[in-house]
């Protein structure tokens, strides 16, 4: 295979595909055609998934002990190739490398999560529950199971999935997103370098054709999807209909509630450290700062000028903000910013200057005032560093305008008030909160996943709920002859 064609992973080696079918991957910072990736049609989803099946009892059947040495293994060669890895991110995303270095951190936490495997998945066991009669639990793995990741994070995001899915005993394809298929590639070779047999991990690139196969296969037992709320939901329904277990994280809109009685300073280095940080395109990004009365003229004045601060550029080269992923992403979020000036926003900072003179699929943190729940800036997610600012009177309005939202997936209350902030916290129809706290994606034994349109099915990603997914309860009832219980009984058994 050209070493300018990324390819797929499958028993052990990474493997070309057809070479009719492969797509651009850019370098965000240049816009140049940095390599390919190659783009899987039905032979390569069906060898990659014969190949997790027929690894898949001899995974299942690995004691525990076995199982958990590997993925210790795993979590050093990560933790060694952290840099490596944030490098390969930040070339093909565009991040800045700390914010790559913190993704790589954040995936590294639920490997460690899931060296625990071994007490995760304990049972129960209850003695002479009848006379004579013991019940136990166990939680079995499922098989073959499909994570389908964002552009977003190509290396956190599998990783809140896959470590869990493998320590159960489970075996993986991972179909990462198109526009950065690299990073999965090194994360195959260190599984591999840990013991790993072939098999037990699967790289698939590829696009919808390759996501369509996967929630369409019979043996594909679960899908894991992050993705965009339009094919979380899409994924949802599709895998489920062909009888599978599926958790899909869709998109959000996150807002940041800030009371009068807040620290305005400490809420201003938030809201533009969650709203422009890896230019927005973060999934638990702060997009709508809600400005309760007399907040909000001095928090836009003290958010313009951080947020005028911010240096854009090449996300190697120490700067504050790298670029948008695609040429048509940046394209598309200028156009909501035309959208909301035209709609009658304030314009107080515009970043679509940052894209002149670059070949780079720049632009600079955007500051919109007196936003209004009809806007498309506000009803939308963009996905790009847009800040919109609605105002409203009340803490009572601002409940009531995040509950109204219909994505679910993080929000925070910025206030000194203890009674508010418990109040905000019980009432919030939302699954990620944060008190103080812009961006609280939850620690990996917690569980990550938000509510209504930002995650299909019912459960939460990595945590007790991950580990819940990736495994399926028995539970055995048992009686061991010992001279006595003989005769028939044909009444329905009772707990006597
Ligand atoms: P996306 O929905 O375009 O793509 C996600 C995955 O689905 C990719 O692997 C892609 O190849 C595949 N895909 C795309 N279109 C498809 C289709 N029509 N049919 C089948 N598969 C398809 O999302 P993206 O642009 O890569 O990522 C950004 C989105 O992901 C944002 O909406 C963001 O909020 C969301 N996200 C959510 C979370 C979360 O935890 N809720 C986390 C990260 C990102």
């Amino acid at each position: 295979m050209s070493a300018d064609i990324v390819g797929h992973w499958i028993d052990g080696a990474e493997v070309s595909g057809d070479p009719g079918r492969a797509a651009d991957v850019f370098d965000p910072a240049t816009g140049k055609v940095a390599r390919r990736v190659a783009l899987a049609g039905a032979e390569e989803v069906e060898r990659a998934v014969a190949a997790a099946a027929a690894a898949f009892p001899g995974w299942r059947d690995t004691s525990l002990s076995r199982r958990t040495r590997v993925l210790f293994a795993f979590r050093e060669l990560l933790h060694a190739a952290a840099d490596e890895l944030a490098e390969i991110i930040t070339a093909e995303h565009g991040k800045v490398i700390s914010d790559a270095q913190g993704e790589v951190a954040r995936g590294l936490e639920v490997v460690e999560f899931a060296c625990g495997i071994g007490h995760l998945v304990k049972g129960a066991h209850t003695e002479n529950a009848s006379t004579g009669v013991d019940v136990h639990s166990v939680r079995q793995p499922l098989g073959p199971v499909a994570v389908i990741s964002p552009f977003n994070f190509p290396v956190m995001v599998p990783l809140w999935f896959v470590p869990i899915a493998i320590a159960a005993g489970n075996t993986v394809v991972l179909k990462p997103s198109e526009k950065d298929p690299s990073a999965a590639l090194l994360l195959a070779r260190l599984w591999q370098r840990a013991g790993l047999p072939d098999g037990v991990f699967t790289v698939l690139q590829g696009d919808k054709e390759a996501v369509d196969g996967l929630l369409d296969h019979r043996d594909i037992k679960a899908v894991s999807f992050v993705g965009s709320t339009p094919v979380a939901r899409y994924v949802h329904q599709r895998a489920s209909a062909a009888g599978k277990r599926v958790q899909a994280l869709g998109g959000a809109k996150n807002h940041m509630v800030v009371l009068p009685d807040a620290d305005l300073g400490q809420a201003a280095d938030a809201a533009v450290s969650a709203g422009f940080g890896s230019a927005g395109e973060r999934c638990m990004a702060i997009s709508v700062v809600v400005a309760v009365g007399a907040a909000a003229d001095p928090l836009v004045a003290a958010i313009a000028e951080r947020a005028r601060g911010i240096r854009v550029g090449d996300g190697r080269l120490g700067c504050d903000m790298g670029p948008l992923v695609t040429a048509a992403h940046r394209d598309r979020v200028a156009a909501y910013i035309a959208e909301g000036e035209r709609a009658g926003a304030t314009l107080v900072l515009d970043g679509r200057d940052a894209a002149l003179g670059s070949d780079g699929f720049f632009l600079g943190p955007t500051l919109l005032d007196h936003v209004t729940p009809a806007m498309s800036v506000y009803t939308d997610e963009i996905f790009g560093p847009v800040l919109s600012v609605v105002r409203v009177n009340t803490y009572a309005d601002a409940l009531a305008l995040v509950n109204a939202n219909p994505y679910g997936n993080g929000t925070a209350i910025f206030t000194t008030d203890g009674g508010a902030a418990r109040r905000f916290q019980h009432e919030v129809e939302v699954g990620m909160v944060g008190v103080n706290v812009p961006i609280p994606v939850p620690v990996a034994y917690y569980s990550f996943g938000g509510w209504k349109d930002s995650l299909f099915g019912d459960t939460h990603a990595h945590g007790v709920e991950g580990v819940h997914f990736f495994t399926r309860g028995k539970v055995v009832t048992s009686r061991w002859p010992d001279g006595g219980q003989r005769g028939l009984s044909l009444g329905f058994p009772r707990n006597d």
